[in-house]
């Protein structure tokens, strides 16, 4: 068990160098900024695939994307670095352990009482969230690229359809989500949890806490950029 700033992580084997090394450097300054987004109630627990068909199976549904990682529930997943196709940076790496990482604690911060099924966001929100929370907000230049038809495609896209729109998905999800912090705040992000664990579909818990349906957000939002 590693103890990081607000939260636990296990795992059962060692880690290999590479992500022991991002652990201890990257993701270990930027987890202090995750007390703003949610909380971690419980251990996440680290798992290394050793290929990318031990990370599919991993997935609780078959998926067309490629994967590098992925959150289930407490668990997050991530491709051993030596099997990625090119090698990654610690940056790379980094990253993409603190994108699941803000998976994993929105999971826990959203969980319903046991024997309700978690409800899982829409595209838009769900990367949006996680990519804001473990980046930042999107850089000026990332925000110019999307525009109202790349953010309508986006928004709700399956998993086929981020792989056909690539890493533009997820700056567009992130664009969408930074402008639904603007405007509801802190404020609206802790309704729309509390919503959540009390067992709300994600539509209940957004109108709710929003007082405005989230298609509604996304079409008014796409008028606009
Ligand atoms: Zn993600």
């Amino acid at each position: 068990m590693l103890q990081l700033p607000g939260m636990a992580l296990a795992f059962a084997s060692p880690l290999p160098p590479a992500l022991t090394r991002v652990l201890d450097r990257e993701v270990l300054v930027s987890l202090g900024q995750f007390g703003r987004w949610g909380r971690f109630v419980r251990p996440v627990h680290l798992k290394i695939a050793a290929d990318p068909a031990m990370l599919r199976g991993a997935a609780l549904l078959p998926t067309a994307l490629d994967l590098r990682g992925l959150c289930r529930g407490d668990d997050v997943w991530v491709l051993d670095p030596a099997a990625w196709p090119d090698p990654p940076t610690d940056r790379e790496l980094a990253d993409l352990l603190l994108h699941e990482l803000a998976h994993a604690m929105w999971n826990q911060s959203t969980a319903p009482a046991a024997g309700v099924a978690p409800v899982t966001p829409p595209t838009w929100f769900r990367e949006g969230f996680a990519v804001v929370v473990a980046e930042g907000a999107p850089p000026a230049a990332a925000r110019r690229a999307i525009d109202g038809a790349t953010l309508a495609h986006a928004a709700y896209a399956d998993d086929a359809a981020i792989v056909n729109l690539g890493p533009v998905a997820y700056t567009a999800a992130a664009v969408a989500f930074d402008a639904w912090i603007a405007r509801f705040g802190r404020r609206g992000l802790a309704a729309l949890q509390r919503g959540l664990r009390a067992g709300k579909s994600f539509g209940r818990a957004f109108e709710s806490s929003c007082a405005t349906t989230d298609r509604a957000f996304i079409d008014d939002l796409c008028k606009r950029v």
